[in-house]
């Protein structure tokens, strides 16, 4: 237990390992994996996933800005890294600086990093498609001429054609293969093929899975990484064989018994309905313990059983009830999250995806490493 607050995550690296060998297995062994580590890899804590991942044979990182590509450098990780959004003219000298390749929707941000540049060690760029998703990336249309400016700047080396899949939750979904047809039609045309060195990426974690022609030469898996099933909530990471990689921990602060009709916490919204014990864990919606988890939208687990929340979640504390549970410690361990309450039940009981709950867990709560969840 640590010295501080007795709240943290746990992050287990051997579970890591597994699913990125999942998502390294499901392609040719040609095929690079590049995982994506982008928002300190989605919670989990980016520099300890990296090194982890790089004893594993990541090939590169991706991240979403420059700041993660520099933060990523300065705790000594030295392998290729690509920022993927959020770049601007403005940050080109920084992207050079931190020796990072960069995904280019605007020829304003190309010039910025070939002025910035080395012919010597070109920058590594990739020309963003929007190929459907709408977002970043240039125009089919635009591609043949941009590739012909970009092949002027000898500070900049054009690795290939990128895109990103809207629809990859559904496999099925007719939008993945109209979108990886006119992929697979820009990156054939010759003026690709002639003006770039044929490093095409397009799938995340759910085609890197699930959709072999959306592989190329690199994969960008993220989510499954961190094992949630990237096809919630048509799956669960049960099913498509990845591993719990985070579980969140705490112990009760302090019980106390109340009569029946005792109202409780902020706005006495609950008032038991019989004689209660309860218990206070220090956890609250400063650290992302999401507030609609509270009056018995969620629950903890403790000795192996559900403790709904009674009340509302404060910013630094929840109160359980825990009068269905005779044998409790004073300082009784607690899992917030994890197991029978996993990141795929808190997006459904708070209707969102467990993106959002990995990268909502805040600062405040240290994460501590291990390499199996029995080695506590
Ligand atoms: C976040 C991101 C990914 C990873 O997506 P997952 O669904 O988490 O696997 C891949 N590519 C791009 C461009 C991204 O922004």
């Amino acid at each position: 237990m640590p010295s501080g607050r007795p709240t943290w995550l746990k992050v287990d690296l051997s579970a890591l390992r597994h699913n990125y060998l999942q998502a390294r297995n499901a392609s040719a062994a040609t095929v690079e994996t590049w995982p994506v580590i982008k928002a300190d890899g989605y919670g989990v804590g980016a520099v300890a996933v990296a090194r982890t991942l790089i004893r594993a044979g990541a090939d590169g990182f991706c991240v979403a800005m420059v700041e993660e590509a520099e933060a990523l450098r300065i705790a000594g990780i030295d392998a290729p890294l690509v920022v993927m959004s959020s770049i601007t003219a403005a940050s080109a000298e920084r992207i050079v600086a931190a020796k990072a390749h960069a995904f280019i929707s605007d020829i304003g941000v190309a010039k910025a990093l070939a002025h910035h540049g080395l012919e010597s060690h070109p920058t590594p760029i990739y020309l963003k498609v929007n190929t459907g998703m709408g977002r970043l990336g240039v125009e089919p249309g635009e591609v043949d001429d941009l590739l012909k400016e970009l092949a002027r700047y000898p500070s900049l080396r054009v690795m290939g054609l990128v895109s990103h899949l809207a629809c990859a939750d559904q496999p099925e979904h007719p939008e993945n293969g109209r979108q990886i047809a006119l992929f697979q039609a820009l990156v054939g045309s010759s003026t690709v093929q002639q003006l770039t060195a044929g490093r095409h990426s397009l799938a995340n974690s759910g085609g890197t899975v699930k959709i072999p022609t959306a592989h190329h030469a690199w994969t960008r898996p993220g989510i499954m990484l961190y094992g949630a099933s990237p096809f919630f909530p048509h799956s669960s990471a049960h099913i498509d064989g990845l591993q719990e990689v985070i579980t969140w921990h705490s112990h009760i602060l302090k019980q106390r018994t109340v009569p029946a009709g005792t109202s409780l916490g902020y706005g006495h919204s609950q008032t038991t309905a019989c004689v209660s014990r309860l218990g206070v864990i220090p956890v609250g919606y400063a650290d992302g313990y999401r507030r609609r988890l509270g009056n018995g939208g969620g629950a903890v687990l403790i000795a192996g059983q559900k403790a709904p929340l009674l009340g509302r979640v404060c910013m630094d504390m929840i109160t359980v009830d825990l009068t269905h549970l005779p044998h409790i410690t004073p300082d009784e361990p607690v899992l917030l999250l994890g197991n029978a309450f996993n990141i795929e039940d808190w997006a459904g009981t708070l209707q969102t995806i467990p993106y959002e709950i990995l990268c909502q867990i805040g600062d405040r709560v240290p994460r501590v490493y291990g390499d199996s969840p029995s080695d506590s």
